[in-house]
């Protein structure tokens, strides 16, 4: 079942998520239901407060292409990406890289905006997976840069957050507008 996504102006979008304490029939369902959601909407990712719940609960599915490349190492060990998506990551925390890099970044909350922005090349994670494991991995380019942008939402912070001032002025009176439209 897809599921509407929560536009900017919602204010849900600026709520930090509470801890998922177990993996229920009802968050088996949530996440499955997510990843439709996001597929349909051609995103790489989803996380909770999008569609309406502020939860630590998000949904990646990133495909690596040649223009924006990917790299994941599990235990030490690197990891073939297309095996580990979708990934459902619950309670994810990130440590990010010292090394930094700007890229376009779209949000499915901020439906034809897109930006620049500075990100980590580079992250680790941890989080719990769907089937209770707990996974700790390292993350290189696209995978990295959804990581950063999907456990910002689940704290509350979004990508205009992370834009440059000046990019931000360019982008206010669209930003007022789907404001406005969300608030109806
Ligand atoms: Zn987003």
């Amino acid at each position: 079942m897809t599921l509407e996504i929560v536009k900017y102006g919602d204010p849900v979008l600026r709520q930090k998520g509470k801890p998922v304490p177990e993996i229920t029939d009802e968050v088996r369902a949530l996440a499955e239901n997510m990843i439709e959601t996001m597929r349909e909407a051609n995103g790489v990712g989803l996380a909770a407060q999008q569609i309406g719940l502020p939860v630590q609960l998000t949904v990646l599915d990133v495909e690596p292409t040649e223009e924006r490349p990917s790299s994941m190492t599990v235990d030490g060990k690197p990891a073939d990406i297309a095996e580990w998506m979708p990934m459902v990551l619950l309670n994810p925390v990130i440590e990010l890289g010292a090394e930094k890099a700007e890229a376009t970044e779209g949000c499915l909350s901020f439906p034809e905006i897109t930006a620049e922005i500075e990100r980590a090349v580079s992250v680790k994670a941890k989080g719990r997976l769907l089937d209770g494991r707990e996974i700790e991995f390292e993350a290189t380019g696209l995978l990295a840069r959804a990581l950063q942008h999907e456990t910002d939402h689940l704290n509350g912070i979004l990508f205009i957050d992370r834009m440059k001032s000046a990019t931000r002025t360019v982008l206010a009176g669209r930003l007022k507008r789907l404001q406005r439209e969300t608030r109806g």
